[in-house]
């Protein structure tokens, strides 16, 4: 949408949800303080009476107004550009940057540096080169290469670095994993059910987050960019689905799309979650082993736990050896429910803990 098009409401909508993508095509003057803001600006939304909408920083000046020190209004052009230059640094970099390396380059001091990268890419300038290293590994790895190969085509150091970085992350589709969901619509919805407050999140593709006793700020931090709308018709649809399939898990739900992205093991570990029947369960050194690493038991196990969406990705379903319920993100009743709902055999009840 080109600024001269948009209407005062279109304006003042866009700065009620702070959106980035029109910084630097209007500002904000709020008449009662004398400054003018972008519509991203994080303070605290004036009064809309208070305020005028200006072409740009240079016009709400003429009507005497100052620009904003929290949000700089005037420099969103020099932003962008500080924040294109360091994302060419870092990809055409072999070793990882300093912050301090990567802002001397803009001109900025660190501690803004870092503000206005973040406010653009949904991660920190560390965070998101570590993301691009992931990312390339994933696809030396899925184009079938060497791992050894994989990890020096990536950039990373040496085998024990690139562990280091992989452990524990997950990600989604790549470009939204490194822009923090930017570009991706997310519809959410926040339902009561028998096991308590679920969080039921989607993309145009599947389900991407499905969690207990969570909501909108949840979803927020681990998709800072993307554009989260409660509800939808579509969506709805989906929604009742997955409500059925948490109700009545015996139902089996493989029919329910989901939308997740991992690290080459933890795909192959919830491909296998996703193989153990209903009322059945398996140990984490049976997933170790059926991914073809029997040693990595304690990788399965946080694997599993990394885990984004609870239930249709069947991590309960996973048990100690010694057949006790092992951890739950959400808590070991819903563990233990959803596995008495499946009719799993000899499950100890939480009673004899
Ligand atoms: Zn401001």
């Amino acid at each position: 949408m080109s600024g001269d098009l948009m209407d005062d409401d279109a304006r003042w909508a866009a700065v009620l949800r702070r959106d980035r993508a029109l910084d630097g095509r209007f500002v904000t003057g709020v008449l009662t303080t004398g400054i003018y803001c972008r519509p991203s600006c994080a303070a605290r939304h004036p009064h809309r009476d208070n305020i005028r909408f200006f072409a740009d920083g240079a016009a709400a000046r003429s009507a005497g107004l100052r620009p904003c020190k929290r949000c700089l209004p005037d420099d969103v052009a020099r932003d962008e550009g500080a924040v294109l230059a360091a994302i060419a640094a870092i990809k055409g970099s072999e070793e990882p940057l300093a912050l301090a390396d990567l802002a001397g380059r803009t001109g900025y001091s660190p501690t803004h540096f870092q503000r206005v990268f973040t406010r653009h890419t949904g991660l920190s300038p560390a965070a998101y080169a570590r993301a691009l290293r992931e990312e390339r590994a994933r696809q030396a790895l899925s184009d079938g290469n060497r791992v050894t190969d994989a990890i020096y085509d990536a950039g990373f150091s040496g085998p024990s670095r690139f562990y280091e970085n992989m452990e524990g992350r997950m990600g989604m589709t790549a470009s939204a994993w490194v822009n923090g969901g930017k570009g991706a619509t997310i519809h959410w919805a926040v339902v009561p059910t028998s096991l308590g407050d679920m969080l039921v999140a989607a993309t145009t593709k599947g389900v991407c987050r499905l969690s207990f006793a969570e909501g909108r700020d949840a979803l927020e931090e681990r998709f800072p960019a993307a554009e989260l709308i409660e509800g939808g018709d579509a969506f709805a649809a989906l929604l009742g689905q997955v409500v059925e399939a948490v109700e009545a898990p015996t139902g089996g739900f493989d029919h329910i799309p989901i939308d997740v992205k991992g690290t080459a093991f933890q795909e192959a570990v919830w491909r296998e979650l996703r193989k153990i029947p209903a009322g059945e369960t398996r140990s984490y050194s049976d997933i170790a082993a059926a991914v073809g690493k029997p040693k990595a038991v304690r990788a399965a196990g946080s694997a599993n736990g990394a885990n984004n969406v609870a239930v249709l990705i069947p991590c309960h379903r996973v048990v100690r050896s010694d057949g006790s319920l092992g951890g739950y993100a959400y808590g070991l009743p819903i563990k233990d429910e959803l596995l008495r709902r499946e009719g799993a055999p000899g499950q100890p009840r939480l009673d004899d803990f």
